[in-house]
């Protein structure tokens, strides 16, 4: 494990290095504070802190305070090294925000000791790092197809949208639609159902830019968001979605489907904003329509009415 020391005097910085280094950390040292914090604010920077309390410059609690003024994650455990013992001094060097302190001239069994209380808390803060972000997955995305879910692909869409709105951009949007989905969990069994959707999911995801965003809206339903789309190219893409859709099968245990979708899209560019509703609508009565016309097809309902040229091409 990483650990930053710093210590103005090298006699003493050169010792605790050496000691540590024994403990098998990994040593990262500054020679005062101000040296200390531009390591600090770097990237990756150690989590693990020892710093001296009175150095040139910006002193130990001083830089501890900066820390804690930048709140960032993961967190930093620091603890101060300080001649210093009377009561008040280490009143303020703890409300500065450290996490502990130690005096010098200290033992070295007591110093490792502490150290490990330091990680175990680093340790315990990782886990609930990663646990707030496993939750954080669990309540944006749909766990079948690993999708947005409609929440996150509804909160994704009005984002875009204001923002389209703001920079005077476009923005597509698409409903997308599984055909005979029912015939597939009807004749093969719902887990050859939850397979087909799986697959639609990522086939569809694959052929999107890495800034458009496709959550499960409902059942065997999409939604699509297209940042900077006008409506040819939201168009444009609708059709890209339902070629690399049925361009192959999909397979399961059971057998084998050959799926195709239909779509119905929208989009906005110019005029009159509408509200994300009023998107949402417009693209649901064109998937109306496509699946009136015979599905595993693209139909378009313009907010304004789209050129001649753009549904013909
Ligand atoms: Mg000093």
């Amino acid at each position: 494990m990483q650990i930053l020391i710093a210590d103005d005097d090298v006699v003493s910085r050169r010792f605790l290095a050496k000691m540590l280094e024994m403990w098998h950390y990994e040593v990262v040292a500054a020679c005062d504070g101000t040296e200390a914090w531009r390591l600090l604010e770097q990237d990756d920077a150690p989590q693990l802190v020892i710093l001296d309390w009175m150095m040139p410059g910006l002193t130990g609690p001083m830089v501890c305070a900066q820390v804690r003024d930048r709140a960032r994650e993961p967190y930093t455990y620091i603890l101060l090294l300080t001649a210093k013992t009377e009561k008040q001094d280490l009143v303020e060097g703890m409300e500065s925000g450290a996490d502990d302190y130690i005096t010098k001239p200290f033992d070295a069994q007591e110093l490792k000791v502490r150290l490990r209380a330091g990680r175990r808390i680093l340790d315990l803060q990782t886990e609930l790092l990663a646990a707030r972000e496993a939750l954080r997955v669990q309540a944006t995305h749909d766990p079948l197809t690993c999708l947005w879910n409609r929440y996150a692909i509804l909160d994704i869409l009005t984002r875009e949208l204001n923002r389209a709105i703001r920079e005077e951009t476009g923005l597509g949007v698409v409903m997308v639609d599984l055909d005979h989905f029912k015939r597939v969990n009807d004749t093969y069994g719902h887990m050859a159902g939850d397979t087909v959707l799986r697959e639609a999911a990522r086939r569809m995801q694959a052929s999107l830019r890495s800034y458009d965003a496709v959550g499960r809206y409902g059942g065997e339903e999409f939604l699509v968001v297209l940042p900077g789309s006008t409506d040819s190219s939201a168009l444009h893409l609708a059709d890209r979605l339902r070629e690399t859709l049925c361009a192959e099968t999909i397979d399961f245990p059971e057998g084998s489907v050959r799926a195709s979708i239909s779509l119905g899209v929208t989009a906005w560019s110019r005029g009159v904003p509408p509200t994300p509703e009023m998107l949402i609508h417009a693209a649901d009565e064109a998937l109306y329509h496509a699946k009136a016309l015979g599905r595993n097809r693209v139909e378009w309902n313009g907010l304004v009415p789209a050129r001649p040229e753009v549904l013909a091409g």
